[in-house]
C-alpha cells in the first residue's frame, strides 16, 4: 500500500513517542519495509511534515507538574493543617484569583470576599473562641498565609491586618472584657478591623516618635492626629490607634470606631504594590472615645512591638507565598512558550532562572516553617522574625523579578498574574519593618551592639 502524508505523519508522530503497541498495529495496515523507504526517499515538503507532526508528539509528552514546594513541606504537616492548607488554596484558585486584576486595577479591595472569607472560618483555625491561640496557631496562620500570597499578596495583607494587627492588639493589650466584647465578632469577620501606628511624618521611628496624642478626661480620652498608610480603614468597623499620652508620654492603644465623631479617613491613592488594599490617611480631631476603649493591658510600646513580631512573621510567609506562586507562573509559562521551535523552559538560561528561583523558594519556606514552631513553642524573639523577613523579603524580590523576565514583555501583564506579584513585592519588601530597620535588629542581637540611631 502506498503512504500518503497523513499515514507518514501518523507513523512519525507513533515512532516518537516510542508508543509500541499502537505502531504494531499501524503495522498491520501498514508494510513497514515501505514506510522505511518512503521515509529514506522523502522530498523536503514531506520531510517537514514529518519534522513537524514528530515536534507535536514531543509537545504532547508529560511534564513535570508545577509544584512550588519541591520538598514537600505539605508531608512535614499534620492531616488537619494539610486540610486546611487544601481549603485555603482552593478559596484562592476559585474566589480570588478570577476576580482580583480587576480590583487591583481598579485600586480598590473585593468587599465581595469579605463574607466567603467568614464562610472559609480561617480564624477558628487559628485561635479558640475567647482569642486565646491554639497550640499550632502560627503554622496554620503561616501556611494559609503563604497560600493567599501565592496567589494574592493584597488579599493576605487583608487578612494579616484583620485577624494579625488588628486582632492581637485586643487579644495581647485587652482586657477580658475587651476581648469578649470584639474578639468573636471579628473572629467571625461581621466586625473589620484596623491597626493606626504610622503617621504622615513618623515610620520606622514610630516607638519614641509618635506625634498623635491622647489626654485623659475624666472618663473620657480625647485624641488628635494623623495616621497614614492604614490598611482596611477605609471600610473597617474599628480601628486601632496607638497615641502618645500628654500626661505621662507612654504609648497607649485605643479601639476606635470609625462613626465616632472627630474621626475621618482618606484613601491613599496612586500606589504601584497592593492596589487591592485599600490604605488610609487618618485624622483624629478632638476624637473623644471612653476609657472602656483603652486597651486596658497596654501601657506601653512594648505591647505594639509585642504585635509586630507576631505579625512580622506573617509577612515572612507572604514573601514566601509571593515567590511560590510567581516561580510557578514562571515555570508554567517556561514549559508551554514556544520560540525558535521549543518550549522556552529547554533554554539553558531559563532553566537557571528556574532553578536559582526554586532554591530561594525552598529556603525560604524552610526557614519560616521553623520559624512558626519557634513561635509556636514560645521562641520565636525580635530577631528571629526580623531575620526571616529581611530574608524572605530580599529573595522574594529577586524571584519575582525572575519570573517577570521569564515572561519577557508579557511579565508586565496584569493578566498573567506575575506582574501583580512583582510590584506586590515592594511593599512586602518595606511594611513591617524596613529591610534596614529589620538588619539592624537582628544587626544588634547577633553583635552585641546597636546600630539604631
Ligand atoms: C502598603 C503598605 C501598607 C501599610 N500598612 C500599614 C498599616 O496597616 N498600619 C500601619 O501603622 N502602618 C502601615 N504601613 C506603614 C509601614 O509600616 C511603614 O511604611 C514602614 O514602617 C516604614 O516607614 P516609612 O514608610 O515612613 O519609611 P521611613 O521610616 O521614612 O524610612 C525611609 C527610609 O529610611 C530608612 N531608615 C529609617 N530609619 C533608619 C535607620 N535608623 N537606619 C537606617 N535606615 C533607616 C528606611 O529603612 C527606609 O529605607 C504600611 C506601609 C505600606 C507601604
Amino acid at each position: 500500500m502506498a503512504l500518503g502524508i497523513k499515514e507518514l505523519g501518523t507513523a512519525a508522530k507513533l515512532v516518537s513517542k516510542l508508543d509500541l503497541a499502537k505502531i504494531g498495529k499501524l503495522a498491520e495496515k501498514v508494510d513497514l519495509d515501505e514506510l522505511i523507504k518512503m521515509v529514506s526517499s522523502m522530498d523536503e515538503a514531506q520531510l517537514a511534515t514529518m519534522m513537524a507532526a514528530m515536534k507535536k508528539g514531543k509537545k504532547e509528552k508529560t511534564l513535570p507538574e508545577v509544584n512550588g514546594d519541591f520538598f514537600d513541606i505539605a508531608s512535614t504537616l499534620t492531616k488537619r493543617q494539610r486540610e486546611i492548607q487544601q481549603r485555603v488554596r482552593a478559596f484562592m484558585e476559585t474566589e480570588v484569583e478570577p476576580i482580583i486584576n480587576d480590583y487591583w486595577a481598579r485600586d480598590e479591595f473585593p468587599r465581595e470576599l469579605i463574607g466567603k472569607f467568614r464562610e472559609l472560618g480561617l480564624i477558628h483555625e487559628v485561635c479558640n473562641s475567647d482569642g486565646s491561640r491554639r497550640e499550632d496557631a502560627s503554622i496554620i496562620e503561616g501556611i494559609a498565609t503563604m497560600e493567599m500570597a501565592r496567589i494574592d499578596v493584597s488579599t493576605a495583607t487583608f487578612f494579616g491586618v484583620h485577624a494579625g494587627l488588628a486582632m492581637m492588639s485586643i487579644i495581647q493589650g485587652g482586657s477580658e472584657e475587651q476581648k469578649a466584647q470584639w474578639i468573636p465578632k471579628m473572629m467571625n469577620l461581621e466586625v473589620i478591623g484596623a491597626f493606626g501606628l504610622t503617621e504622615p511624618q513618623v515610620g520606622s521611628g514610630a516607638a519614641g516618635g509618635l506625634t498623635t496624642t491622647c489626654k485623659r478626661q475624666g472618663d473620657s480620652w480625647v485624641l488628635n492626629g494623623e495616621k497614614y498608610w492604614i490598611g482596611n480603614s477605609t471600610f473597617s468597623d474599628i480601628v486601632i490607634i496607638w497615641a502618645r499620652d500628654l500626661d505621662d508620654a507612654q504609648v497607649k492603644g485605643f479601639i476606635v470606631e470609625t462613626a465616632n465623631p472627630g474621626y475621618s479617613v482618606e484613601k491613599i491613592q496612586g500606589k504601584i504594590a497592593l492596589r487591592a488594599v485599600e490604605n488610609g490617611h487618618i485624622t483624629l480631631k478632638d476624637c473623644v472615645v471612653s476609657e472602656a476603649s483603652r486597651l486596658q493591658n497596654a501601657s506601653s510600646f512594648r505591647t505594639t512591638a509585642d504585635v509586630l513580631r507576631m505579625t512580622r512573621a506573617g509577612v515572612a510567609w507572604q514573601a514566601v507565598g509571593a515567590a511560590m506562586g510567581a516561580y510557578e507562573k514562571a515555570l508554567h509559562y517556561a514549559q508551554t512558550r514556544e520560540q525558535f521551535g521549543r518550549a522556552i523552559g529547554n533554554f539553558q538560561l531559563i532553566q537557571n532562572h528556574l532553578v536559582h528561583m526554586l532554591g530561594d523558594v525552598t529556603a525560604m519556606q524552610q526557614m519560616c516553617l521553623r520559624l512558626s514552631h519557634m513561635q509556636d513553642a514560645g521562641m520565636m524573639k525580635d530577631e528571629h522574625a526580623s531575620l526571616a523577613k529581611v530574608f524572605t523579603a530580599a529573595r522574594c524580590r529577586d524571584v519575582v523579578a525572575r519570573a517577570r523576565e521569564i515572561f519577557g514583555g508579557k511579565g508586565i501583564l496584569l493578566e498573567n498574574h506575575v506582574a501583580r506579584l512583582f510590584n506586590d513585592t515592594e511593599a512586602i519588601y518595606s511594611y513591617e519593618g524596613t529591610n534596614e530597620i529589620n538588619t539592624l535588629v537582628v544587626g544588634r542581637a547577633i553583635t552585641g551592639f546597636s546600630a539604631f540611631v
